[in-house]
């Protein structure tokens, strides 16, 4: 079977994943934690589009861009069927806090304009902060595998990009990153939290 290598930003230590475990995410961002027991870093990395599982003979290194590493996928979540997913959005001067569930399938994801006619999304916060697009990104609530659901965050055309957790780097046209509880999205000025409880 086809391994793919992944080298550790933090320790340096190589580690092998196979094609089969990679393919399923093919384009989107995972969270892997390095097994290497003195390092344990967890960060983003980006899988390569894949043309076909095992189709290329080539090992392909994937550098992830600090830290990294491991053989240990965080995505699928477990036993999450019975909780509610929450965005919290965050108060600052241009917009109060404001509390919204997520529905299965996608919900979309902007600034409510209020004027007649304008595309309302179907969380549709209330601010005046003009850095977020009517329609700025969307999140796939989701079935997966192991009886859970995941939740992945897509950019949606925005004026000035989706942003998520630290990165300096907004999320790129095809980017999907599944969220995970705490995590934190970025638009324009307003700060939202993934939140399942
Ligand atoms: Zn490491």
């Amino acid at each position: 079977m086809e391994k793919f290598q992944i080298k550790c930003g933090s320790c340096g230590k190589t580690m092998q994943v196979s094609t089969e475990v990679l393919a399923p995410y093919s384009g989107r961002t995972i969270r892997i934690t390095c097994q290497n027991p003195g390092c344990k870093a967890v960060q983003n990395l980006k899988v390569p589009v894949f043309k076909a599982a095992g189709a290329d003979g080539n090992k392909t290194i994937i550098e992830a861009n600090h830290t990294i590493l491991e053989t240990r996928i965080e995505n699928a979540q477990k036993n999450n069927l019975n909780k509610k997913a929450f965005l919290v959005v965050s108060k600052n001067q241009k917009t109060e806090s404001q509390l919204f569930a997520l529905k299965d399938g996608v919900n979309t994801i902007g600034r409510y304009a209020g004027s007649p006619g304008a595309y309302i999304p179907d969380i549709a916060i209330r601010t005046s902060d003009t850095y977020i697009s009517k329609k700025h990104c969307q999140i796939t609530v989701t079935d997966n595998k192991t009886g859970g659901r995941d939740f992945i965050l897509k950019d949606a055309g925005s004026a000035n990009g989706t942003f998520h957790n630290q990165a300096k780097k907004a999320l790129e046209k095809d980017d999907e990153i599944f969220l995970h509880p705490s995590d934190v999205i970025i638009l324009g000025d307003t700060q939202i939290i993934f939140e399942l409880k």
